[in-house]
């Protein structure tokens, strides 16, 4: 015990969380489970210290209720998690709140490197507003959602855990919805800049909505923010358009289906690499590796991209 308490000493945490660890040592408590509350403790402060340290920006007038709603998610605090594999400012929600007007951001973020390769990543907030909506029903079924996870028995349930649980017990067998699976789409290649976990089920009209949950944090086993619902207003689209992309000059148009990774002639069809027609060249001089563009050498312009937003 002495031995321990040396080491707690050279650790910079606060006294209390020292005292706690000795006195569940004393009590019996086994040495893995005192470890546990310790990381915890301390995992539990960063984030305290994090919410104050970054704040949650105001949300633009000009926002609609559908807009708001997942402003509010991309800037939750999901937490910080000691062991977790961020940073310390690396986490998604972090990184969120220095932006303080989605709208204003590019839908679409375009990375060519000197070697041809281009990434993309779609913004999470221009997908969701161009396929989601608040509707009445879906916020009912949200406030509904919240009471039944409060009561006692669901407690304990993770959120993910508790959607499944509402999804059965009362969409399914009060409701007599039609449910589809969790998806996440951290489980298939897509354009997304991050990652959503989702339940989506149909109405008695056949509508489509949503119980969704976007991973703001680091680690993809934690991390996602509280769930909300939405109507997804177009449900082929809102699959394909995580990736569907196009290329043009004013020559040439391509498209992929596939996030990128196989391009087609958009008049023949045909399998088509984007540095075969267009050439790869620096944005500026001393460019770094990554900061190169495509630019077509016969018409002169630089090639654009755009996601399938508009439907
Ligand atoms: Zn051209």
């Amino acid at each position: 015990m002495e031995d321990i308490k040396k080491i707690l000493d050279g650790l910079k945490i606060p006294k209390k969380l020292k005292e706690d660890f000795i006195f569940q040592l004393s009590c019996g408590v086994s040495p893995d489970k005192a470890i546990r509350n310790l990381v915890e403790g301390i995992s539990q402060l960063q984030t305290e210290m994090m919410e104050k340290a970054i704040k949650q920006p105001e949300v633009p007038a000009d926002y609609t209720e559908t807009e708001k709603t997942i402003a509010l998610m991309l800037w939750e605090n999901t937490g910080v998690h000691i062991l977790d594999s961020g940073d310390l400012y690396g986490r998604h929600w972090q990184q969120n709140r220095q932006i303080k007007d989605f709208k204003k951001q590019e839908p679409l973020k375009v990375v060519v490197w000197d070697d041809g390769e281009i990434n993309l990543y779609l913004s999470v907030f221009h997908f969701l507003r161009a396929f989601l909506a608040r509707d009445k029903k879906s916020k009912a079924l949200e406030r509904l959602f919240y009471v039944f996870a409060n009561l006692p028995e669901n407690r304990t349930l993770s959120w993910l855990g508790c959607m499944e649980e509402f999804a059965d017990k009362i969409l399914a067998q009060v409701f007599e919805y039609e449910i589809h699976g969790v998806s996440n789409t951290y489980n298939w290649e897509n354009l997304l800049s991050q990652g959503l976990q989702f339940l989506t089920f149909y109405d008695e009209n056949e509508d489509m909505y949503i119980i969704l949950q976007i991973h703001n944090g680091c680690d993809i086993r934690g991390g996602y923010t509280k769930p909300r619902f939405f109507k997804v207003l177009e449900e082929d689209y809102f699959f394909l358009a995580m990736s569907d992309v196009h290329a043009y000059c004013d020559c040439k148009s391509l498209y992929s289906d596939d996030s990128g990774y196989h391009w087609y002639d958009d008049k023949t069809g045909k399998l088509t690499e984007p540095t075969e027609i267009w050439k790869v060249v620096p944005k500026k001089p001393n460019a770094e590796s990554w900061e190169y563009k495509l630019k077509c050498e016969k018409c002169g312009k630089d090639v654009q991209f755009y996601p399938s937003l508009d439907w």
